[in-house]
């Protein structure tokens, strides 16, 4: 039996309808290096997404995967309750130096949606045995996504992934989200002062009382369909959850480690959350981590004697691991001392203009929008009213899979059609992708045109 039948036979693939399988069969990868997968056939893919966003460095960097090998005969795992070790202090220092000042304290939990969970609790428990019983509820964006447990799932709001589970899930306050590109004030994110934001206001004087905190997807709802809104809605965001006592939880798994051409997307509006979670870039792919960061008044709020049951009692078996931390240290050191952020920054308008040249003229481009090397398309039957396709075209699924015939990995938010690549990408590398992504737009546009 070939690979395919084998994977098929057995394996249930995550964030997909398994009867597309049958006439778009898995693609089973053989190696990695840089910005390219290649599969068992011999074919190569340009990872224009960074597999899932997370290979800042692209795959397989020779310095990260050194790391691991010295690290994997030395330490592989230890328990994290009562026992530490070298490189999670490392690595807890090295958060300390990169996240806003007033962030002092670092957990660390296995995954993106673990560490929501861990920040959903912490800010619920922190509220419970500090004086402000009443705040039991979370506020969240409209179009939000903040993983997949019932607790993150339930502080996002996009149906493919939640709709079925309303009936479980816990009763959060919805914030209408910044809507930049369909903007109901009619105003342009570059220039505008966040008229929307009245919705968050309004929002607040209602429900503020009873919420313990307000999560965010920081400057980009990324799963939205890269959804980019203002700094200045961050700013705004910030004082108002002061003003109304409730915890500004800051979800970075997505746009920290220079996805936004800042280290964190928090930092284009200086802004400091209560607590922070970081995953994705921070192993490079590598291996499975996340961070919670917070300060030293909610960790306070933690002490007291075995007793008072004032403990922070979220756990993973996994939580820390030293395999885990040592990919997590080479790849922010080569962040850092390569200055691969700056380097990506200094490329950035360059690959933004190439779009607007590509797909500014195109009558089914809606929007080209740019933050950092993440550039998306959003494509729409109708330019003037901005009026999408009818989603059962499926035409994002359709591109991508014509981008995948020419070798360009290109997996699609429904119609927004996205690059969010390796920093290190080149321009040679950029290009190449540009013209499959322009030619595998054109075919399929032509096709139901
Ligand atoms: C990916 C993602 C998560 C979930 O992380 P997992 O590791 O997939 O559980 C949460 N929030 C945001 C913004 C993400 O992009």
């Amino acid at each position: 039996m070939d690979y395919v039948e084998r994977d098929l036979a057995h394996i249930w693939h995550p964030a997909s309808q398994m009867k597309d399988y049958e006439d778009f069969p898995p693609i089973i990868i053989d190696h990695a290096k840089g910005v390219k997968l290649y599969d068992v056939d011999g074919n190569e893919y340009i990872d224009i997404i960074s597999s899932w966003w997370c290979n800042i460095l692209g795959h397989c960097n020779d310095e990260v995967s050194s790391a691991l090998k010295e690290q994997v005969d030395k330490l592989d795992h230890v328990i994290f309750a009562n026992y530490s070790h070298k490189g999670i202090i490392e690595l807890a220092e090295s958060l300390n130096r990169v996240t806003p000042e007033n962030l002092t304290k670092f957990s660390f939990v296995d995954n993106g949606s673990s560490s929501v969970e861990s920040a959903l609790k912490m800010a619920f428990q922190y509220c419970q045995q500090n004086g402000k019983t009443e705040k039991k509820r979370f506020m969240c964006f409209t179009d939000a996504y903040h993983g997949e447990t019932l607790g993150s799932l339930s502080v996002g709001a996009l149906d493919d992934y939640s709709k079925v589970f309303e009936p479980i899930m816990l009763d959060t306050v919805k914030v209408e989200a910044p809507d930049c590109y369909r903007c109901p004030y009619g105003a342009d994110r570059d220039s505008c002062s966040c008229e929307c934001f009245e919705k968050a206001e309004e929002c607040f004087e209602e429900y503020g009382d009873e919420c313990c905190a307000m999560i965010i997807e920081p400057l980009v709802q990324g799963s939205a369909g890269m959804k980019i809104y203002p700094p200045l809605y961050l700013k705004k965001l910030r004082a108002l959850c002061d003003k109304h006592d409730v915890l500004l939880i800051d979800d970075e798994i997505a746009m920290g480690y220079g996805r936004t051409g800042k280290f964190f997307a928090v930092d284009h509006a200086g802004i400091s959350p209560d607590i922070m979670c970081i995953s994705k870039g921070l192993t490079n792919g590598y291996m499975s981590m996340a961070a919670v960061a917070t300060t030293e008044e909610i960790y306070n709020g933690f002490l007291g004697d075995y007793e008072s049951h004032r403990a922070f009692m979220h756990s993973h078996t996994y939580a820390g691991n030293p395999l885990a931390a040592s990919v997590a240290n080479a790849t922010l050191k080569i962040i850092e001392r390569d200055h691969i952020i700056e380097k990506a920054n200094e490329m950035a308008p360059w690959l933004n203009q190439k779009f607007h040249e590509l797909f500014d003229d195109n009558p089914n481009v809606g929007e080209v929008r740019s933050v950092g090397l993440i550039n998306a398309i959003e494509l729409v039957e109708d330019k003037e009213t901005k009026k999408a396709f009818d989603c059962s075209l499926r035409l994002g699924y359709r591109i991508y899979r014509k981008a995948l015939e020419r070798g360009l990995m290109l997996r699609p938010l429904g119609d927004v059609m996205y690059f969010n690549p390796p920093l290190v990408i080149s321009k040679e590398e950029l290009e190449e992708a540009l013209d499959i992504c322009k030619w595998a737009v054109g075919e399929v546009l032509d096709e139901i045109n």
